[in-house]
């Protein structure tokens, strides 16, 4: 013999209904079969609401079942091709009982769970007649008896325990005295000693399976509903969810316990006690291979079998230095909740016993306050111990998996993985069978957490980065069309998806949570909301993505003010920008020192030599136990295009111009002449090195003439042209001497200067042609020589490219 059980969704239409009976036909054909049906989906809601407008005294119930028992009508209409008067009339008379009930309610403004419990039989009664003569019209014929002849209860109505010896007693004896090949039953319902209707619990139509194949030893115990079996994950939250094919008894149960509603928790229990094997199968796909609840499982590779998670969760803390040493004190916390019949989900409690922690369901938050602070009253009054501390709006997430006991680092890669995140964990447990890890955290971070888990765990890798740019001017748009073009090979060999999720201009900005369209972003987001950094900023720390990556590609202050807040979410900063470690020593050090303690990660590559690797390279040699006594660098591309294009016969303003023209300089370019951007790069240089510097310390000999350094970008153009001779002269005076001019920064012994310097062919910088930079560090290990690093140190392509480069290094570590 076999149990099916159809849930609401299976039977939530006629289209559904055929299918379900298609179902039952095909199995029949070997085998006899027990069929349990739950209602049609969402009616048990309905007729709950419908009660509840009663009990307001109002009369919205009326239309709640009217609407009702239209909906069972068009089915029954569509289902059956002459009028089947005999079901019709049925649901008639049965919408009228309910209508009596309700009516009743209203007049005593009472809802008792007896009440309700008759009220939510119906959904369940009407839908297993409706399918049982569907499967007589088709000449499957069948005993339909109603459960609560069968299942018997205590007396707590809506989740009611079952009595197992009578019911087992009830159910053998109908099966053995009714022989028939096809038996149908509604699911959810029994009743107690006095015959009273109760039910057993929301989902509970699956439990009656599982008791009624108990009852008999049927050979499966089939669950049929709207998903190919259990998930790695609730598909409603996670994407690339995994169907599970095997799962043992125990981790179904964790599994469902802690939320994967696909079955009812307490149906295992009955099936496992005879071993009987669970199929959970899809209605709509009948024949995807389901998932396999057996007590052994056949290994599969993952560490894991499933992540789940159960919302509206209240945490309880009970501390109290009178609590130390001394016996009792949980017992007595566990009884009295006990008493206010609270259900305990989990428990912590420290080591030093100086407190307990317990999560409940967060609707019974404030008998469980009232409960406990009574029990120990006493206590409270003399200070051993605080009144009950009671927080909401917690979230419970469960790692379960039989596989965990035999790998070492679950827990750790779990809690690495929310702490990257910036998800704060308030507690922790894990059961002594080492079947689940579960821990408690905020609601607002659950879904984050449990794509960022589920990725982690099952994605062979894979992994979701989502980075929002700031600043679209010409490298924002080369990077975008750099991570355009490559996206499929990121996935490909890296294993990453990066998704651009949101993209700012000064003015406007453009967030799109399934990702931005690359190929029209420029035109999109003139049509996007009128934004602010600020407010940017605030909606990626609101969207709380998982491995966001913040790209700073302005040359904005606003922008870098926003850095700490989203460092302290554990969003990860990529500078362009050299505002940020160029600023006051403190700053730079703050920002580090966020992005460490959150997780995060800050990377300001592009700040010196674009795109060439020099600040990691720097850091490759600290780590590697290197230290650095002195550095040489032209940093300048600008500089340095302009030196080696200046040859006296153009005028100096022009090869300025042509610079800029070709996006060299920064957008003012006295930036770039007056040395401030090259002794920036060497204060980002020698902090990164160890050493603490500010701007200040910097030596910096200029080359302009004080008139070049006022007024707009034009007038420095004009004053560039009035001063030709100043830049003729310093041109042909080092020629005279067979030297050429670099603007050179450096450190050495402590100190750091810039400065226009004149140097012979034998230097090291006399062949950097172009918009060339070189590096030299000269370390304790390349003391005679240095390290050199040299190659195109502007341009909006390498700068980009240094950028994107960044993104992948903070995905990946
Ligand atoms: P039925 O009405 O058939 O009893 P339910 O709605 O009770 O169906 O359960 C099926 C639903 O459970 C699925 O549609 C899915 O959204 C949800 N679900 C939650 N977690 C999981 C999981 N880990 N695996 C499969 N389904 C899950
Ligand atoms: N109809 C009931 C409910 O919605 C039982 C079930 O569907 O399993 O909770
Ligand atoms: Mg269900």
């Amino acid at each position: 013999m076999k149990v099916l059980k159809f849930g609401g969704s299976s039977v939530g239409s006629a289209d559904a209904i055929d299918k379900v009976v298609g179902i039952i036909r095909k199995a029949c054909e070997t085998d006899s079969c027990a069929v349990v049906i739950s209602a049609m989906q969402g009616t048990t809601d309905s007729l709950i609401e419908a009660g509840r407008s009663a009990e307001r005294g109002d009369d919205g119930y009326i239309e709640i079942l009217s609407n009702i028992g239209e909906r069972h009508i068009d089915a029954i209409q569509e289902l059956f091709e002459t009028d089947n008067t005999v079901v019709m009339d049925f649901v008639e008379s049965t919408i009228k009982e309910l209508e009596n009930l309700c009516e009743g309610v209203r007049l005593i403004r009472e809802l008792s769970a007896k009440t309700l419990d008759r009220i939510m039989s119906f959904g369940e009664i009407v839908a297993s007649r409706i399918v049982a003569a569907k499967l007589s019209a088709g000449g499957l014929e069948n005993n339909w008896k109603d459960s609560r002849l069968l299942i018997r209860t205590d007396s707590n109505h809506g989740f009611a325990a079952v009595d197992f010896t009578e019911t087992n007693r009830r159910i053998k004896g109908y099966f053995d005295g009714s022989p028939s090949k096809l038996y149908v039953f509604p699911g959810f319902i029994s009743s107690d000693a006095g015959g009273y209707t109760t039910t057993l619990g929301r989902g509970g139509s699956d439990y009656t399976a599982a008791i009624i194949a108990a009852a008999i030893n049927a050979d499966v115990l089939e669950i049929w509903t709207d998903v190919s079996g259990m998930m790695t994950a609730d598909p409603r939250f996670v994407r690339n969810v995994r169907q599970i094919s095997h799962i043992t008894y125990r981790e179904a149960m964790e599994l469902s316990h802690f939320g994967a509603k696909v079955i009812y928790p307490p149906t295992i229990q009955p099936v496992m006690a005879k071993g009987i094997p669970v199929l959970i199968k899809n209605t709509f796909a009948s024949e995807d291979h389901g998932t396999l609840i057996e007590a052994e499982s056949v290994s599969e590779k993952e560490m894991i079998r499933g992540i789940t998670s159960i919302d509206e969760i209240t945490v309880l803390s009970l501390e109290g230095s009178g609590m130390v040493g001394i016996p009792g004190f949980s017992k007595r916390l566990f009884d009295a909740l006990s008493r206010a019949a609270i259900n305990v989900i989990l428990i912590t409690q420290s080591s030093s016993e100086h407190s307990i922690c317990v999560a409940i369901e967060q609707k019974c938050s404030e008998i469980a306050k009232l409960a406990v602070d009574l029990e120990f009253e006493h206590e409270i009054n003399v200070g051993k111990i605080e009144p009950l501390k009671v927080e909401s709006d917690f979230s419970i997430l469960a790692l379960v998996g039989d596989n965990m006991k035999a790998h070492t680092g679950v827990s750790g890669k779990m809690f690495t993985t929310l702490g990257h995140n910036g998800i704060n964990i308030h507690a922790i447990a894990q059961g002594s069978s080492e079947r689940n890890i579960s821990a408690i955290i905020s609601s607002k971070d659950v879904r984050k957490a449990v794509n960022t888990l589920h990725e982690e765990f099952f994605s062979d890798g894979n992994k979701q980065i989502n980075v929002f740019i700031a600043g679209l001017g010409t490298v924002g748009g080369r990077l975008i069309e750099q991570l355009r073009t490559q996206h499929q090979h990121l996935s490909n060999e890296l294993r990453l998806n990066v998704r651009v999720v949101g993209v700012a201009n000064s003015k406007r900005a453009l967030l799109v949570n399934d990702g931005i369209e690359l190929e029209s972003y420029r035109s999109d987001i003139t049509e996007a909301d009128e934004m602010t950094v600020a407010a940017f900023t605030d909606s990626i720390i609101e969207q709380n993505l998982r491995n966001s990556v913040f790209v700073d590609v302005t040359a904005s202050p606003d922008v870098v003010e926003t850095y700490p807040k989203l460092l302290a979410k554990s969003v990860s900063v990529i500078a362009c920008n050299k505002i940020a470690a160029s600023s006051e020593y403190e700053k730079y050090l703050q920002l580090k020192a966020a992005a460490r303690e959150f997780g995060a990660n800050f990377f300001f590559e592009t700040n010196v030599g674009a795109g060439l690797p020099v600040i990691n390279t720097l850091g490759d040699l600290l780590r590697s136990g290197d230290k650095v006594n002195r550095i040489e660098a032209v940093l300048s591309g600008t500089l340095n295009f302009v030196f080696n294009n200046y040859d006296g016969t153009r005028k100096f303003a022009e090869v300025v111009r042509q610079a800029q023209d070709k996006g060299y300089t920064e957008p003012d370019p006295r930036l770039d002449l007056s040395g401030t951007d090259v002794a920036r790069k060497i204060l980002i240089l020698v902090r990164e090195s160890g050493h603490v510097i500010e701007m200040d310390d910097i030596t910096n000999a200029g080359f302009l003439p004080e008139s070049c350094l006022a007024g707009t970008v034009d007038d420095f153009y004009t004053e560039l042209e009035r001063n030709d001779d100043h830049f003729r002269g310093l041109f042909e005076n080092a020629r005279n001497k067979h030297l050429t001019l670099k603007y050179i920064a450096s450190f050495d012994d402590g100190k750091a200067s810039v400065g226009l310097q004149s140097i012979g062919p034998d230097h090291n910088f006399a062949n950097l042609s172009g918009k060339d930079n070189a590096v030299l560090f000269y370390t304790n290990r390349y003391s005679e020589q240095p390290l050199v690093i040299k190659g195109a140190g502007a341009g909006a392509d390498v700068t980009a490219a240094g950028v994107f480069a960044d993104i992948i290094r903070a995905s990946r570590s």
